[in-house]
């Protein structure tokens, strides 16, 4: 499949990160998934860890999900109209995040942070953009400067087809650093629009905000009259059932979420302060749409696996987290595989650095080639982790002690290989 796939598709992958480049071997093609698990096209089953990348956090395959997609598929698949779908979930997002007074719905995470970068432009009439080192954001041009997840990966500072033009107007900065941030705001006073930051950083390896860090960008945008975006699109109905705002409590002017309100789906969204949002057209003059904008099966599919996700839900999903951390942990020490477990709420990775990880220079120190060992050592063994040391790991309410025990059986002989691996 992967050699068919190699002949239509440029890297045989529709987004970089699934071809194995950073650990090499041929990426599994998967056929079904089910709860925990996902089964590939020879068969073999495997814990999934990934969970398409955050999405699946109710599991694969949830009955009230697919009963709720199958129903929407019934009455229609799009109709390029307002439907009550849209607005049902709009109000679901604006019910469990206040800082969202109104939202809009987009198909994908990156339209979502292109839309508001666009609106936060709009609205302040400025033109710059600070972003992070390590912070990935969607493929938007613009933020396509240092950014972490596939570029990470890949180690490529930056992207052919980017215009100086377009980079120009982004100040990239060392993430967990407000000196830096205070500076950038002396040198472009009046000039910025935004601040966009992850909520907490999972595109560099899992790398939590510092204490007071998401405050301090807060407090420097208003004091200048910049926007300040906090962009949700992993942490968004998984960290917490307000995502990451319910965790740190930071007040953002704008917000981007998409994964798991989708349910699996295309369905993103921003949204935030009402006096912002009106500046979007149709009700102002910052233009944005969307053909499949509010699709009726993506928005039945994210409703449903919202309407799920109750308090229980996330307690077992922190628990589940929890448990796989220590696990690893354990194996790695009993290994003496110097590694750091980083964990934000129920989002997690490893660092093969027993150095404090607080920034993508500080992820890019860890010895990665232990990782691509210890990956292909789980794989072998039916446990589906990301392919790259610089991703988060994700669990979800569906992963049962049979799951957790697969992991655990997988892991000694991981970490062996880890400690084996040479550069
Ligand atoms: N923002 C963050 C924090 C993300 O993690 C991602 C994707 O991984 C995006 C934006 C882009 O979302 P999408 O892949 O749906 O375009």
């Amino acid at each position: 499949m992967f050699d068919r796939a190699s002949v239509v598709t440029p890297g045989g992958v529709n987004s970089p990160v699934r071809a194995f480049r950073a650990v090499g071997g041929t990426p599994r093609f998967m056929v079904s998934g089910t709860g925990p698990y996902l089964t590939d096209a020879d068969g073999r089953e495997y814990v999934d860890l990934v969970c398409s990348w955050g999405p699946m956090i109710l599991g694969h395959s949830h009955p009230e999900v697919i009963a709720a997609v199958q129903e929407a598929v019934a009455r229609g698949t799009s109709f390029g109209t307002p439907g009550e779908g849209e607005v049902a979930l709009a109000e679901q997002i604006v019910a469990r995040i206040e800082p969202v007074e109104q939202v809009r719905l987009v198909s994908s995470g990156t339209e979502a942070t292109m839309s508001a970068i666009r609106l936060a432009r709009g609205f302040t009439g400025r033109a710059k953009v600070v972003k992070f080192a390590g912070c990935y954001h969607g493929h938007v041009d613009a933020l396509l400067a240092a950014a972490g997840s596939g570029l990470a990966t890949f180690g490529l500072p930056d992207t052919p087809g980017v215009t100086g033009a377009t980079a120009g107007d982004t100040v990239v900065l060392p993430y967990n650093d407000l000196d830096a941030v205070r500076a950038a705001f002396a040198a472009h006073p009046g000039e910025i629009a935004c601040v966009i930051t992850e909520a907490s950083p999972g595109n560099m390896g899992v790398v939590p905000p510092a204490d007071g860090f998401n405050a301090g960008l807060k407090e420097l945008c208003a004091a200048d009259g910049a926007l300040y975006i906090s962009d949700e699109v992993m942490t968004g109905f998984r960290t917490s059932k307000a995502g990451w705002y319910g965790v740190d409590g930071v007040r953002p002017d704008l917000m981007t979420f998409g994964k798991v309100m989708g349910g699996g789906f295309p369905a993103a969204a921003f949204g935030g302060r009402a006096d912002v949002m009106a500046h979007l057209a149709p009700a102002g003059p910052v233009y944005q749409a969307g053909t499949l904008s509010g699709n009726p099966v993506a928005t039945a599919a994210g409703l449903a696996q919202l309407r799920l996700l109750d308090d229980a839900a996330y307690a077992k999903i922190d628990a589940v987290s929890a448990e796989l951390r220590t696990l690893v942990g354990d194996a790695l020490t009993k290994e003496g595989v110097a590694h750091t477990v980083s964990s934000a709420s129920n989002m997690f990775s490893v660092f093969f650095t027993d150095q404090p990880v607080r920034n993508y220079e500080d992820a890019k120190q860890q010895e990665a080639f232990r990782f691509t060992a210890f990956f292909h050592a789980m794989l072998e063994r039916g446990v589906y982790l990301p392919p790259s040391a610089f991703e988060s790991w994700f669990v979800s309410t569906a992963h049962d002690e049979r799951a957790i025990e697969r992991v655990a059986a997988a892991l000694p002989a991981a970490a062996r290989a880890a400690s084996e691996a040479a550069a």
